[in-house]
């Protein structure tokens, strides 16, 4: 909380034109000065929300088929994939984005959601959005184990944000097929990050949905907190570097739309490099 409040003081610094070639040190004495100006806030907020309500809040990436959401600030990205028959929502960002989720869930008719993990910001939109709009989540049997007793050291080991019980309605497991229509996604547990982390792989379209084992550029996800490991996270990346993958959409920074296997490759090369 006092990094979020740090990070608005800062865009508040901002705002105010006050040089940002200043050292921290100087950024900090003005600190007081930034509180007596507190009564501007609301206007700033009011831009702020302004600037929200114009910004659509899932962008279409795949025609018709895949939109992705979410994604500043701790939020993960969130993608919405459509197929003949169901709507699915991977990952739902912090419980700040509850009230997006809940917006995307009725929108789009979401038919469930799937958890990549049990990471705060991955999960918390989802454990509030669903006190108000039932929709059935699915997470692999060991972050299920998590989530349904609110583990909050797994779940948030940084600030132990507390969250509603999250009940897991279909435990998915290695090779299980979710048939969208038209579009199936087949479940690779991809342990790692978290020791239940999963990726959804589409083999006729090449899509690969891998929240936090892997990243694009190179990049992969961090091993070390809960249940985290470094080899098995080398291993789940030496294996899905064999799946042939065009489109990358993961759990942090950019996705790619072509030549995502690339990539893993270079996180797989980067991951045998540093972590050991
Ligand atoms: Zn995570």
């Amino acid at each position: 909380m006092l990094l979020l409040l740090f990070v608005k003081v800062l865009e508040q610094h901002q705002k105010i034109h006050i040089s940002q070639q200043e050292s921290l040190e100087g950024f900090l004495n003005h600190f007081i000065d930034l509180v007596v100006i507190a009564n501007i806030l609301p206007i700033a907020r009011a831009s702020a929300t302004q600037q929200r309500e114009r910004m659509p809040t899932m962008k279409e990436v795949v025609n018709g088929r895949v939109w992705q959401g979410l994604g500043s600030g701790y939020d993960c990205n969130a993608f919405l994939i459509k197929g003949d028959q169901q709507t699915i929502l991977v990952d739902s960002g912090t419980h700040s984005a509850t009230e997006k989720v809940k917006e995307i869930l009725s929108k789009f008719g979401v038919t469930a959601i799937v958890l990549t993990h049990g990471h705060l910001d991955h999960v918390g939109g989802a454990a509030h959005a669903i006190q108000t709009i039932r929709v059935p989540i699915w997470a692999s049997q060991r972050e299920a184990e998590k989530l349904e007793t609110v583990d909050t050291n797994y779940i948030d080991p940084f600030f132990g944000t507390n969250i509603p019980p999250i009940e897991i309605g279909r435990r998915i497991e290695e090779g299980n097929l979710l048939d969208l229509g038209e579009i199936t996604l087949k479940v690779l547990e991809t342990p790692g990050h978290t020791s239940g982390s999963i990726c959804l792989y589409e083999p006729s379209k090449q899509w690969l949905f891998s929240g936090d084992t892997v990243f694009a550029d190179g990049s992969f996800g961090r091993t070390d907190l809960s249940t985290g490991s470094s080899s098995q996270l080398i291993d789940s990346l030496n294996r899905l570097s064999a799946h042939s993958v065009d489109s990358l959409f993961p759990g942090h920074m950019r996705s790619v739309i072509t030549n995502g296997s690339k990539h893993i490759a270079k996180s797989y090369q980067n991951a045998k490099m540093w972590l050991f």
